[in-house]
């Protein structure tokens, strides 16, 4: 049981899909509001595997918001700001090289960023409204993702006898349109893997709060260039994700309870900002 003062709070965060949180019992909603409005549904709050965990549908709850068109900033913003330190971010992508066919479970270790409008820094030099102004504040992203979270990952995985491919570039793309078959060749040829439309600037972005972040891909189809067929469809990455995400949900749950306990991170993603004074609170 939790008490009420924790009921609000959590120490993991999930973003995903509605088929990660639907079928837990007891879940607290909460509405939360940032300096960058408002995240892009209300926060789920739930246990799991002995954690407090909250999870943020990142389309919204029916799936309104395209990927170009989500508040990342507010969404990582709401996470820490109810306790979050550590972030799961499960997500659909396409395969860049046939061997990461429909149902494979990549977890990156790099990103390529080919979006092209998207507010990727709270260090935007513009003034917060309470009156703080960032700093500038430049952090290091040459390990993008959390190595505590990528282990956990993937340890969860191998214990479901789903070996994962383990590393590997996610390019991510701005949509909503998938890859013409020229950029998905050329994304091929830099040797990149797999290719998506959320994974930035959300995991930037949580670097920059001091949040551990671990990208977790659940390839749905094989890109434009990796196949010879009609290209992908909205349908077919619909389809693959539904077929595969009771397991997904089985490692999700077995990454959370494997990651470091709270307080107890000990990573790169912890002093991100080397101790530079951001020029606001962080929540
Ligand atoms: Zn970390």
């Amino acid at each position: 049981m939790v008490n009420t003062a924790n009921a609000q709070q959590a120490d993991v965060g999930v973003i995903g899909g509605s088929g990660f949180y639907s079928f837990l019992d007891d879940v607290t909603e909460v509405h939360v509001d940032t300096p960058y409005g408002a995240p892009s549904d209300s926060v789920l709050l739930g246990d799991m595997a002995g954690r407090r965990v909250a999870f943020l549908p990142r389309h919204g709850r029916g799936h309104h918001l395209p990927p170009h068109r989500i508040n990342y900033r507010a969404n990582l913003w709401a996470l820490r700001s109810l306790g979050v330190r550590q972030v799961l971010g499960p997500c659909a992508v396409g395969g860049l090289r046939p061997e990461y066919g429909p149902g494979t479970l990549l977890v990156p270790d790099q990103f390529v960023d080919r979006t092209t409008g998207r507010t990727q820094s709270y260090f935007d030099g513009l003034p917060l409204p309470d009156g703080s102004v960032p700093n500038v504040v430049h952090v290091s992203l040459a390990d993008p993702y959390c190595p505590a979270g990528r282990a956990a990952a993937l340890k969860a995985a191998r214990g479901q006898d789903w070996e994962p491919v383990d590393g590997g570039t996610l390019v991510v793309i701005e949509g909503p349109r998938f890859s013409t078959r020229a950029e998905s060749r050329w994304y091929a040829s830099q040797g990149w893997s797999v290719v998506g439309m959320t994974g930035h600037p959300e995991a930037a972005l949580a670097r920059e709060l001091e949040l551990c972040y671990t990208s977790m891909t659940l390839v749905t189809d094989l890109d434009a260039g990796a196949e010879s067929g009609a290209g992908v469809s909205h349908d077919e990455v619909l389809r693959v994700f539904s077929a595969n995400v009771d397991r997904l949900r089985t490692v999700l749950f077995d990454a959370v309870a494997g990651l470091p306990a709270a307080g107890a991170r000990d990573c790169l993603c912890v002093g991100a900002l080397g101790g530079m004074d951001p020029g606001f609170r962080l929540p």
